[in-house]
């Protein structure tokens, strides 16, 4: 029997976690949370939990993999055994790869990965709790994690994904809407909007397409702010201390 809810939005326009079809689920961030990573961010996104560490950038090795005029990004995203229900079977997988790979690019045009020839820059995003958008929560606590890591970008990348449940377009996708819902638009994009990341499930038409574009600026521009001022408090906190000193 399927779990699917007769309705996801009710007639006030509320969802099944009582949102609106435009906010985000509760997001919280913390950034410089483990010592011996260069930098890093645990974060929570509704039900999700993720912890990213950024190591770099530093010496590639072997030097055969070395990039002359630039440093390789690497990106692992990682779901632990017990993030989900069903024990997930340790390693990598295919889903696993493809949302490192894609998760990366979405890194690439951001990062002057060019003052660094040789150099590689390490990002691991550990979901420890998954409850659907577990992708956009890894690249949004991984964006703060290079930032801590003080590597240099052109922005922060800030990401979300839009759905379409009941015909409508919401934004951030809650685990029923995820599961039954008619489509799933994850995208990252920059502090300017420029889209670093789209991925694409289930059918939605072009008009449609463009609104949901226009839907996740407005959850990254929420997010961003977030981001923004958790930067801002931790900087704040060291001038406070540096004074005092
Ligand atoms: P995302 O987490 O980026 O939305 P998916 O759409 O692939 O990626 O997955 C949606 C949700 O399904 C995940 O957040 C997680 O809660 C759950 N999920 C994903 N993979 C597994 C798995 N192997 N076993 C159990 N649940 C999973």
């Amino acid at each position: 029997m399927s779990d699917k809810p007769e309705k996801f939005i009710d007639e006030k326009g509320l969802r099944l976690d009582g949102r609106r079809v435009n906010e985000i689920r509760p997001m919280k961030m913390e950034i410089g949370v483990l010592s011996r990573a260069d930098g890093s961010c645990y974060l929570e996104w509704g039900k999700n939990k993720v912890l990213a560490a950024v190591y770099g950038p530093r010496e590639l090795h072997p030097r055969r993999l070395q990039k002359a005029d630039s440093a390789l990004i690497r990106y692992r995203y990682n779901m632990a055994a017990f993030s989900v229900e069903d024990r997930i079977r340790p390693g990598p997988s295919r889903r696993s790869i493809e949302i490192s790979k894609v998760s990366r690019e979405a890194f690439e045009p951001v990062v002057l990965t060019h003052l660094y020839p040789g150099a590689v820059i390490d990002v691991f995003a550990e979901v420890l709790q998954a409850d659907a958008g577990t992708r956009t929560a890894a690249i949004n606590a991984a964006s703060m994690a290079l930032a801590d890591a003080g590597i240099p970008m052109k922005g922060l990348v800030s990401a979300c994904a839009v759905g379409k449940v009941d015909g409508q377009l919401v934004l951030d996708l809650n685990k029923p809407e995820d599961n039954y819902g008619d489509a799933d638009i994850p995208m990252a994009m920059t502090s300017e909007g420029e889209i670093t990341l789209l991925q694409m499930d289930g059918d939605v038409t072009q008009e449609e397409f463009k609104q949901a574009v226009e839907l996740c600026k407005e959850g990254c521009r929420q997010i961003l702010e977030i981001q923004k001022e958790t930067l801002k408090n931790k900087f704040t906190k060291l001038e406070e201390v540096e004074v005092s000193d």
